[in-house]
């Protein structure tokens, strides 16, 4: 039987009322790239002709021919950009898809993972369904083609409400978008408003790049319509305690972007002081790991009073980096990324701030490298807790034999990665941080508690043990 568990970590725009919906859509997915640099694309609607643009790559290379955006003409537009783990290089499964229907046509793009994908695929193909990807997102079409249900909101009201797991979409029809969230929330998905036109994004920052103003959350459990008679929403799924993933505020989430209420930068600040309070350290200066560690490096540096340096200087023009595996050049992959500022390093006792560690092959890389710039010493500090689990609600983690935390204790990975100390963020501590009194946080990738029931066959390949 084919395995359809693919793992994606991805962005959503779509805008509905706007004459320049997909070069809008084009802009909003720029700002979500770090979402999801594999494959992008857009879908557009000009009074029930449907355009559809995609491929592999970034956003610019999908989109570097400045005639592809024109021909996305039309009022509404959704796009997506995807990473993906299994099924990596496969063209079908890129987003979004599109399909006709009862003589309709009906686009979606899908951040998230179901975890019932499996059941769910099996019991419709037995049901006669062919389907055209790898890709769990496919369900949802499927669901919505086969449901009873008399209209087209309440058919796609239906298939949300059989579907488990982790899910961000947007739908695009002839003349409308629908927004839908899970009922636990697992993924940010926020609705915006630039002049009459209305915007759905994965994170506010896709809001920004056009100047659209945030307006709320898509809540967790709605079904979101927008057409010409305005919004209306929809609440067809069980009620569920929210589980928002806090490896967006971690790590995931850009730190100019408010997810579930709260700005990230302001999470992540709270998350170095804290980390600082918990773990103190005699250094001369803190650094940290570029740049989803900026912000967390940062708080640290306020609570401790020791100096914050830039000792890191990332290439932000590395793309997929083609490196012979035979050749003799060690560590070539981390030196093409990263290269230590030796002025800044040399002779100091340094702290250095990551937000994770996950297979731990950057941290040690890092450490070596550090090392060689003259550091007397080095502490690392992580801004979150040892990650002991796989996630199965759409961020890209490793099996769990591939995690070092879940198997090596902290003192044996301070010794593996040759640090003077290292020190992690307590689980308690990580979910103190938050001023939201009304949410709760998914942090099974460093609890190992599941917020929901994950099936023994998704859990089997990637929960093994050595
Ligand atoms: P590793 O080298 O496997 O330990 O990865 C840890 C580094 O990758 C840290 O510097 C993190 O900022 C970053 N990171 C954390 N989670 C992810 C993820 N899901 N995908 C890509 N990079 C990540």
């Amino acid at each position: 039987m084919l395995e359809s568990v693919i793992n994606d970590k991805c962005g959503v725009f779509g805008i509905y009322g706007h004459p320049r919906a997909a070069e809008l859509t084009y802009f909003g997915l720029y700002s979500l790239q770090h979402r999801g640099h594999e494959s992008a694309g857009i879908v557009s609607s000009d009074n029930g002709q449907i355009h559809l643009h995609k491929g592999m790559g970034e956003v610019p290379q999908v989109f570097s021919d400045p005639s592809t955006i024109k021909k996305l003409a039309g009022r509404l537009a959704i796009g997506h950009t995807r990473y993906s783990t299994t099924g990596a290089s496969s063209l079908i499964n890129i987003q979004p898809f599109l399909i006709t229907n009862r003589s309709r046509y009906l686009a979606i793009g899908h951040n998230g993972n179901l975890t019932n994908s499996l059941e769910l695929r099996t019991r419709l193909e037995d049901k006669g369904s062919i389907f055209q990807t790898t890709s769990d997102t496919e369900i949802f079409l499927h669901l919505i083609a086969t449901s009873s249900k008399k209209s087209r909101i309440e058919r796609i009201c239906s298939a949300f409400a059989a579907a488990k797991g982790a899910f961000s979409v947007l739908l695009l029809t002839e003349d409308s978008i629908i927004a839908v969230r899970d009922p636990h929330g697992f993924r940010p998905l926020a609705l915006g408003k630039f002049r009459k036109s209305w915007i759905v994004a994965s994170e506010t920052c896709a809001f920004d790049i056009i100047g659209a103003k945030y307006v709320r959350d898509v809540e967790p459990g709605e079904v979101l319509e927008i057409s010409e008679k305005g919004l209306k929403s929809y609440f067809p799924m069980k009620t569920a305690k929210s589980a928002s993933c806090i490896f967006e505020y971690i790590y995931f989430s850009r730190p100019d972007s408010k997810i579930f209420g709260e700005n990230v930068d302001k999470v992540r600040r709270r998350l170095g002081r804290l980390l600082a309070r918990e773990h103190p350290v005699e250094a001369d200066i803190v650094i940290g790991i570029p740049d989803s560690a900026n912000t967390a490096t940062l708080g640290f540096s306020e609570e401790s009073k020791i100096p914050f340096e830039i000792g890191l200087i990332r290439n932000h023009y590395v793309g997929r980096t083609f490196i012979d595996p035979e050749q003799k050049i060690r560590d070539l992959d981390v030196k093409v990324k990263f290269n230590p500022v030796k002025g800044v390093i040399n002779n100091r006792r340094i702290v250095v701030v990551d937000d994770s560690i996950v297979r731990g092959t950057t941290a040690k890389k890092l450490v070596k490298m550090i090392r060689e710039a003259g550091a007397r010493e080095v502490h690392f500090r992580i801004s979150s807790p040892p990650i002991i689990s796989p996630c199965f609600f759409g961020i890209d983690m490793p099996t769990k034999k591939e995690l070092i935390a879940a198997n090596m204790s902290v003192q044996k990975i301070e010794k593996h990665l040759g640090v003077d100390s290292l020190r992690y963020l307590s689980l308690k501590g990580m979910l103190s941080m938050s001023c939201l009194p009304d949410i709760n946080f998914c942090s099974s990738c460093f609890s190992g508690k599941y917020p929901i029931r994950i099936p023994s066959i998704n859990a089997k390949n990637r929960l093994s043990k050595i």
